[in-house]
């Protein structure tokens, strides 16, 4: 049976590619541009998926394979191309995790072939019959019908909402992963609340490997296209920068900073090579700083896998495992269980629940505004440019590289975003052009649900903060033109005004939330006091200046 492979399905591990034999089938990589020039995505994302899909063509071939390569501007057009060739051949792949691709692709190929049976009529060849069969997504560790049956219990009802932590727990005792006869390794479930440090000033942080992806011919080669032909986000659309550019180039972070060399594994060798360097390098200290932002690390002791595991480079499995072997190896670098523990965490629960939430929310997660919120996403997102050193961090994280990591995602771009009122789906759009490791079914439920609290799916209560969590878990404030400890006045940091108009704002939505009574007690105190009106007089400054890119 031919096979096509998805672009995010890069593995021969799963899935019909892992039944197909060279030389006896045929696989179909389209590598459609189109999707590239709807939107202005970040010119490392386009260069990591194009490159990624072309050394995986030519790996399978290497082993045998043959291997159609279309190169089009969509879909119909390269189902076009291969019923032309082939048109009595079936094409089986796996379901994409995204809301609908699935019946999405299966209409589009049985368009293609209406196309090209009209086509035929004119070339008087018989009418194509080919079909495309579309399987279960095998690249997770947890399947929907598994999930079902956990979520739904006895009476297989779906709940309200789901638990990440019953969910976790679960995984772990089903997969036996850091499970030692039935209880938890290192005797707790989890050890979040051992990874809130904040590193010392000594403490450095390994730069990670770049595997000389930069001297690949292939990148080389997309980096021009992808330069040449599509308009790309933050507007740096140059060939060699994005190969061979200087790192930050603006004067700060954000401020104009320009593009970081590419430095994404595109093979699953160079995954492998991240995979090892994370395991050797700084999986030892990645529990602690889990949380931690700091001036002198984009990356502090985060994985940086997301992009290859989410492409199928990686399987999630194999990380894990990786992980697990270097905590149980006497010989390596001594990994603590508080570190292995919350790496595990991430995969085996984060990743694999937030799949299954957004299957079960979609497609009401493309339009949720539990909270209403419509104010435009800040000039800032877009231009970097800003006085406030923690944002001027994490959006020029992004621009430089596509990146940034878990609580730069959370307790920054999303927190200030959710608190500044700003429309969760222009945020989630945000997101979508920047990130490298962005896909429909992994953002969507993060933004929506995780980061704005636009769904209530996913967690119990918005992750919001003032600028306390931020300089309790940064450097950023020291540096900061705004000060964190004051509210109002021009120079109160923006966060914390922001933050007790978010209280005020949806106190009916939120107060009866249990674990948000004694945030309330707070904001009780400052209306006793007189102090609300000035603190709601100082965000809608704050908006104003976030509209006209002068915050
Ligand atoms: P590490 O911190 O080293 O974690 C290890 C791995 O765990 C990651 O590689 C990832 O595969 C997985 N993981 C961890 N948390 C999550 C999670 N919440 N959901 C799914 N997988 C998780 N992740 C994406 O892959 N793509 C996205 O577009 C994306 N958007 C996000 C948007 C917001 C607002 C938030 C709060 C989180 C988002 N995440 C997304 C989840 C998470 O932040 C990233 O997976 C992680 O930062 C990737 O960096 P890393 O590989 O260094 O992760």
């Amino acid at each position: 049976m031919n096979v096509l492979v998805l672009g995010d399905q890069l593995t021969t591990q799963v899935g019909p590619l892992a039944d197909a034999t060279p030389g006896e089938d045929r696989v179909v990589l389209v590598e459609s541009s189109g999707f590239a020039r709807r939107k202005r995505y970040h010119p490392h994302k386009l260069v990591l998926v194009f490159a990624a899909m072309r050394h995986f063509r030519d790996r399978l071939r290497d082993r045998g394979f043959d291997v159609d390569y279309h190169r089009v501007d969509s879909f119909e057009t390269g189902f076009r191309e291969y019923l032309r060739e082939h048109p009595d051949e079936d094409l089986a792949t796996m379901r994409s995790a995204s809301h609908g691709s699935g019946e999405a692709l299966v209409e589009t190929f049985s368009t293609a072939r209406d196309a090209v049976a009209e086509d035929d009529i004119a070339d008087a060849t018989a009418d194509p019959s080919a079909r495309l069969l579309v399987r279960e997504n095998e690249t997770f560790l947890c399947s929907p019908s598994e999930f079902d049956d956990w979520a739904g219990g006895d009476d297989g009802e779906m709940p309200e909402s789901f638990r990440h932590e019953t969910f976790y727990r679960w995984m772990r005792e089903r997969t036996g992963v850091l499970v030692d006869d039935g209880d938890p390794v290192g005797g707790e479930w989890n050890f979040d609340d051992e990874n809130r440090e904040f590193p010392r000033p000594e403490e450095t942080f390994p730069e990670p490997p770049d595997h000389g992806v930069r001297d690949d011919p292939v990148v080389r080669e997309v980096a021009d296209w992808v330069a040449q032909e599509f308009e790309t986000w933050p507007n740096v659309d140059d060939g060699d920068v994005i190969v061979d550019g200087e790192e930050g180039e603006g004067e700060t972070p954000g401020d104009g900073a320009g593009l970081a060399p590419f430095r994404w594994p595109v093979t699953r060798e160079g995954a492998l090579a991240e995979l090892a360097a994370f395991v050797s390098e700084r999986l030892p200290a990645f529990g602690p700083y889990q949380d931690a932002m700091v001036e002198r690390s984009w990356h502090l002791n985060h994985s940086l896998l997301s992009p290859a595991v989410n492409l199928g480079l990686l399987s999630s499995r194999e990380c894990i495992d990786a992980a697990v072997d270097a905590y149980e190896d006497p010989d390596a670098p001594a990994v603590d269980v508080a570190s292995v523990e919350g790496f595990v965490r991430q995969l085996l629960g984060w990743r694999e629940f937030v799949r299954h939430v957004y299957r079960h929310r979609m497609p009401e997660m493309t339009e949720a505004n539990e909270l209403d919120a419509t104010e435009d996403l800040p000039e800032l997102y877009w231009s970097g440019d800003t006085d406030m050193a923690c944002m001027a961090s994490a959006v020029g994280h992004v621009r430089e590289r596509g990146y940034a990591h878990h609580i730069e995602r959370l307790m920054l771009l999303s927190n200030f975003a959710t608190t500044y009122g700003a429309d969760p789906q222009e945020l989630n759009r945000w997101f979508h052009l920047g990130f490298v490791d962005a896909y429909h079914w992994v953002t969507t439920p993060n933004v929506v649900g995780m980061g704005t609290f636009a769904s209530p799916a996913l967690s119990t209560k918005p992750y919001v903060s003032s600028a306390n969590y931020v300089g309790k878990m940064s450097d950023h404030c020291a540096n900061c033109a705004y000060d964190p400890d004051e509210t109002v006045g021009e120079d109160a940091c923006p966060f914390n005004a922001l933050y007790w108009d978010f209280l005020a704002e949806h106190e009916d939505r939120l107060r009866s939330n249990h674990r948000m009574g004694l945030v309330y007690s707070h904001v009780d105190r400052k209306r006793e006091n007189d102090d609300l009106a000035a603190v709601r007089e100082r965000a809608s400054e704050i908006r104003e200046l976030g509209a006209s890119g002068d915050l």
